[in-house]
Formats: structure tokens, sequence, C-alpha cells
């Protein structure tokens, strides 16, 4: 790992020169960004945009429903210059609170494509993620898979392990299946997937894979990078675990797989706008889009720049093109179905 970070910090020395020269000598030199994103990668990639520019990022982690709530207590007061999140359901929440404002750069505007950012261009798409499903290479034939919706037969009864529905990206998820079909049908297939739970959902998207590989079930839905990430891991057993599953992305003939954003938004009281701006440009760059696909096994946000090889190796694929803003905007009645369910 640490290699591919020296490589990166290289290539960002280099993306900073490039694009970040222009409105450097105004307000305060820093720039505070409130931000649930909790990888290794950006701590590398924020150190490298101080080093070059010579803006201070200041960095307050915290769940993003904890930084909105900060932010709303500290209202017109608020040093937060940048929100971000690892989902757009509570990008779309802060923007509701009116905690954001537009962003007016045609630069960061241009580059994200239509579906991955706020109509009001509040919020953007900094990294991609699929939420696909992943089955035990040695019980499962991928054909016997095709959508989201088909993990409700009976076939995979006592097979399939997902988290909780605390989880902001199952939450997503199923806002996606409200938005195309609808409550009645998505409280049905929420329903239908507790019934084939192969145990009461417990642990993280890696603890998903994890017992794949132990033998507790077959199937697991999951978000990409995780698998990225189990299989550079340096330890074997999490190797192993990445190793026992192959990936298979959902609805391919119909409306494509779901997918998410990690985004970013500009804070409606923000005290370094000129630095808030540069540095969301600064994620937006190829080399730093390049970093994040390579280091943390995300999907770029813009079209021309590829993802990694690993990623590369899983394929290509259709996904869904839904606005996120309808996944915010269904993200209530996706809560009330998994309550309603039993999905704890
Ligand atoms: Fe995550």
């Amino acid at each position: 790992m640490r290699i591919i970070f020296t490589a990166l910090l290289g290539l960002l020395i280099v993306a900073c020169s490039n694009q970040t020269t222009a409105k450097k000598a105004t307000s305060k030199q820093e720039v505070n960004v409130y931000t649930h994103r909790h990888y290794d990668t950006d701590k590398i990639l924020l150190g490298a945009f101080e080093k070059e520019t010579g803006i201070k990022v200041n960095v307050i982690k915290a769940k993003a429903d904890e930084l909105i709530e900060k932010m709303k207590i500290e209202g017109a007061q608020s040093p937060a210059d940048i929100l971000i999140t690892s989902d757009a359901g509570r990008l779309y929440r802060a923007k509701s609170l009116g905690l954001l404002q537009t962003v007016n750069d045609s630069n960061i505007i241009n580059v994200v494509p239509r579906h991955l950012k706020d109509e009001e261009n509040q919020w953007f798409g900094i990294t991609k993620r699929a939420r696909v499903v992943v089955y035990a290479k040695d019980r499962v034939d991928s054909a016997q898979l095709s959508t989201y919706e088909s993990l409700i037969q009976s076939d995979w009864k006592e097979k399939i392990l997902v988290r909780s529905s605390s989880n902001i990206y199952n939450q997503s998820l199923l806002a996606s299946i409200v938005a195309h079909h609808g409550e009645e049908v998505a409280a049905n297939w929420a329903k239908m997937l507790v019934a084939n739970m192969a145990r009461n959902p417990k642990g993280n998207d890696r603890d998903q894979v994890k017992a794949i590989a132990a033998g507790e079930g077959d199937l697991a839905i999951v978000n990409t990078y995780y698998l990225g990430k189990l299989l550079n891991s340096s330890n074997e057993e999490e190797k192993k675990a990445g190793e026992a599953v192959g990936i298979f992305f959902p609805n391919q003939k119909d409306r494509g797989t779901h997918i998410n954003i990690s985004g970013m938004g500009l804070a409606k009281h923000s005290p370094n706008q000129a630095n808030a701006i540069q540095l969301m440009n600064y994620l937006l760059s190829p080399n730093v889009q390049k970093a994040f696909a390579e280091a943390n096994f995300e999907y770029p946000v813009r079209i021309d720049v590829e993802p990694s090889e690993l990623l590369k190796s899983w394929g290509t694929f259709e996904e869904d093109l839904i606005s996120l803003s309808e996944l915010g905007a269904n993200n209530q009645k996706a809560v009330m179905i998994f309550d309603k369910v039993g999905w704890r």
C-alpha cells in the first residue's frame, strides 16, 4: 500500500501544479472540510493539495448526520466550507435543510455527469460506487443471477447476506426500488429479502463477504470498493474471502446496476469560498480522480478517467441513470419500509 501511496503523491504534485494556480492569494489560506469519508487515500490527497497550494486543509471527521447537525447548530457562524459524505442521500438532506449553496464554477459543473450532481449545482459526486451482488464462486453459477428483484426468489432462501438497514447504502438501494417500482413493490421486495437472509443483519460490507467465505450464505449485497480492499488486504484471511467470491452487476438487461456517490457540497456560509472552489476542482482533476480509483477502488465520476486495472477486470456495466436526488427524496419511505418489514 505504501508504494501505491508514494506513487500517488508523485502523480498528485504534478496534478496540482497543472491546475490550481488561479485564486491563490485571496482570503485566509485555509479551507475547512467536514467529511464522513474514512479512507486513508483522502488524507494523502488533501495533504498533497496543502503542499502544492499552501492552503491548509482543516478536516473535521464525523458521521454525516453529526456533521449536518453541527452545521445546523453553527448556522451563519459555521466554519464549514465543504461537506463531504459517502452517499448522495445525506447531501440531499443537507441541501433540504438549507445548509448548502449553488456553485457557479463552470469546470466543476461540466465535469460531473448530470445524474451524479444536484440539479441546482449545490452538490457533486467525487467518486462513484456500484452496489453489486457477490456470490460464492464454488456454490453459485453466475447464470443464476439477474436482478435485485430476483434475489427474493425462493432459491435463495437463507442464502443472502446483507448489512443492517440503518446503513445508508441499503437505504439508497431500497429508495431506488421505491423510485422505480413504487412503495408497495419495494415493501414486498424488502419483506421477502428478509425471509431469504442467511442470518440477522450484522457487520459491514466486508463482513458479508467474509461470511460467504465461511459458508454462512451464498450471496451478499456490497459496494464494489470493499471487494477491492479485501483483495488487496495484507491480511491473508481477508484476501481469501475476496478471492472466494465473484462479482455480479445486477439489472444489466433493464435499468442498470444501482450506483451511488461519495460527494461534496459547498457550505451555505463558507468563509473561505475561493479556497473551497479550488479544492473542489482539485478533487475532480483527472489525476486525483485516477488516484481515488487506484487507491480506494472507486470509480471516477469523470467519464474521461479510466478506473483501475482491478475495476476494469470486473468488466464494464450499465448503471442506473436515475438522478441521485430521487434517492434522497425517497429515503424516508425506504427507512419506514425497513422498519415495517423487520429488516434490522
Ligand atoms: Fe463505505
